[in-house]
């Protein structure tokens, strides 16, 4: 009966999972699906927006997976110098590393790291509740607030800031959060891409949702849009893009309402560095003017614009990171591999695999995910007569994990969280809310 590692419970892993039970070349597969954190789900958890709800609903497919018998939940379980790859090959009969792109790309420019700027996935980690996120408070003190990359991430970030509490009240944002964004005094979100309108990566769903907030208006300057040669005739675009672009030529052609928030979308402004101010925190961000490349790009014209802010969110993509015992492109941020197998020094190595953001780098919706998994799927069954498992074959991999010192959290432990957080929210007179640190969640998943 092979037994399959998947590591990682975020979509691609739990895709993973799936296309290996659903399957019926291979009969009597058996999927443990490990995950560093006591919670499954990932980034659906952990990354989708509360206000997402559809979205976020997306986790009652994935758990009808986890819950299938042939699959296995096993959480708090850390791949690392006690548990490195190696010894989950000796483990399993093969490995799926589903680890996603877990950090963040960087701008690269002086003023960085001032206090005060931080990467949109640390903002997110915050109000999702990640229990590694940092508590710093972010809008304390904010009124204008600038993030940088026009994609669905700095969408996400820049509704949350304009998001007021009778909207954030039926999530499951954790408490403080919540408090912290209902005390918020931001007033104008700026939101800036370093090329036009026809190449920002958000999609025009997310796009309009920022035009139907509460008490708030979109402000976009018609002679910025026209700077990109396919504003006038966006016909040659895709229809995505094309669809972006007419949203944006609407909002252009409205009079400012004067309502309470603003959200700007700005283009063609790279940032060229952070500004402190007296005090030693961010006080804004210093862009360079680009123009159209006439190849997609956008290149530099030596003039500059200064956009004041008390918070920067550097929104320009996820990066992966390497893991200690695989092999990793530092290039592109992935593993390497061919069509899912890992390569190791340009030769597939017998048992490992991966799928998701590890493997295709961190692009795509939840969505994308399912074909780049089935191909994983498709190529371990292929080799599965070739993949036989280092020494105890015939027992259960758990007591392997539990002997190298895993505390696994099972599926009846992430219940438990489940209902605590259920009970924290009936206690603070909302839906389920979200336990935000190691010691609650694991204090619930172990009954203490
Ligand atoms: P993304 O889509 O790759 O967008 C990154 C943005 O950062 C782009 O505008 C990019 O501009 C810009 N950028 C990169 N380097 C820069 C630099 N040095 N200076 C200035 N700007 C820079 O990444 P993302 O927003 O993190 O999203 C990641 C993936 O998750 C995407 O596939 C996204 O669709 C998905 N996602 C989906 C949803 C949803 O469906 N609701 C929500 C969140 C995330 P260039 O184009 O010029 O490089």
């Amino acid at each position: 009966m092979p037994h399959i590692a998947v590591v990682g419970s975020g979509p691609s892993g739990v895709y993973t999972a799936q296309g290996l039970v659903g399957q019926g070349r291979v009969p009597d597969v058996r999927v443990d699906v490990l995950d560093r954190l006591p919670c499954p789900y990932g980034l659906v958890r952990y990354g989708v927006a509360p206000d997402h709800e559809k979205i976020k609903s997306l986790q009652n497919n994935l758990r009808a997976v986890l819950e299938d018998e042939r699959v296995r939940f096993l959480g708090g379980v850390e791949i690392g110098p006690a548990l490195p790859p190696a010894k989950l090959l000796e483990l399993y009969d093969a490995v799926v590393y589903c680890v996603g792109a877990a950090a963040d790309r960087r701008l690269g420019v002086p003023g960085e790291d001032l206090p005060g700027s931080w990467s949109a996935t640390d903002f997110v980690a915050w109000y999702s509740a990640h229990p590694d996120a940092i508590e710093s408070g972010f809008v304390r003190g904010v009124r204008t607030a600038v993030a940088i990359g026009v994609g669905n991430v700095s969408v996400d970030v820049t509704r949350m800031l304009a998001r007021g509490v009778p909207e954030l009240l039926p999530t499951d944002m954790p408490r403080a959060a919540l408090d912290t964004l209902a005390a918020s005094e931001v007033r104008d979100v700026h939101m800036v891409g370093r090329r036009g309108p026809s190449q920002a990566r958000f999609t025009t769903k997310e796009l309009r949702e920022l035009g139907g907030l509460p008490d708030t208006e979109v402000l976009v300057d018609e002679r910025e849009l026209a700077l990109d040669p396919l504003y006038a005739d966006p016909s040659a675009l895709p229809a995505a893009q094309r669809r972006n672009v007419e949203v944006l030529r609407g909002w252009a052609a409205e009079p400012p309402r004067g309502a309470r928030r603003r959200i700007h979308l700005r283009f063609y402004l790279r940032p060229a560095e952070l500004l402190a101010g007296d005090d030693g925190r961010v006080a804004g961000v210093r862009f360079e003017r680009t123009r159209p490349d006439g190849h997609g790009g956008a290149t530099g014209t030596g003039l500059f614009e200064e956009i004041g802010a008390e918070l920067v969110l550097r929104s320009v993509g996820y990066r992966g990171v390497p893991m200690e015992g695989l092999p990793f492109d530092e290039s592109s941020g992935t593993v390497p591999h061919e069509a899912g197998r890992v390569l190791r020094d340009a030769r597939v190595a017998p048992g490992e695999y991966v799928a998701g953001w590890i493997k295709r780098g961190p692009t795509g919706v939840i969505g994308t995910n399912r074909p780049c998994a089935k191909e994983t799927v498709a190529s371990l069954l292929d080799d599965a007569p070739a993949l036989v498992r280092g020494g105890g074959a015939t027992r259960d991999p758990l007591s392997g994990l539990i002997a190298a010192g895993a505390r696994p959290v099972q599926w009846d432990g992430w219940r438990a969280i489940e209902r605590a957080e259920a009970e924290l929210g009936r206690g603070l007179g909302r839906g389920s809310v979200k336990i935000p640190d190691w010691e609650g969640l694991l204090g619930a998943a172990r009954g203490s």
